[in-house]
């Protein structure tokens, strides 16, 4: 699709253990929620995934060094198709 974005930051919600740190990395995109699980701002739920998020953005932006932050490898980042974390 021509207007789709190169970046993918992708959040497995369901693993998050809500520990802060992608908060405290790159607080523009992740932001602690009353369950004690971080949000991604902005992400899409995807269909037919129980607890899965999807940002599409120009560029990573910091989420590559949130991604590898994650103590339960539960963000992931991929450019143009590729999973890059
Ligand atoms: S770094 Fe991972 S486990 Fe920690 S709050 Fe963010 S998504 Fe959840």
């Amino acid at each position: 699709m021509a207007d789709e974005k190169p970046i993918k930051v992708i959040h497995e919600r369901n693993v998050c253990i809500g520990c802060c740190a992608c908060e405290a990395i790159a607080p523009k995109f992740w932001v602690m929620n009353k369950d004690n699980k971080s949000d991604l701002v902005g992400a899409k739920k995807l269909e037919g995934q129980e607890e899965v998020y999807e940002l599409e953005l120009d560029a990573e932006q910091g989420n590559i060094e949130a991604a590898e932050s994650c103590p339960v490898n539960c963000i992931h980042v991929e450019e143009s198709g590729k999973r890059k974390i």
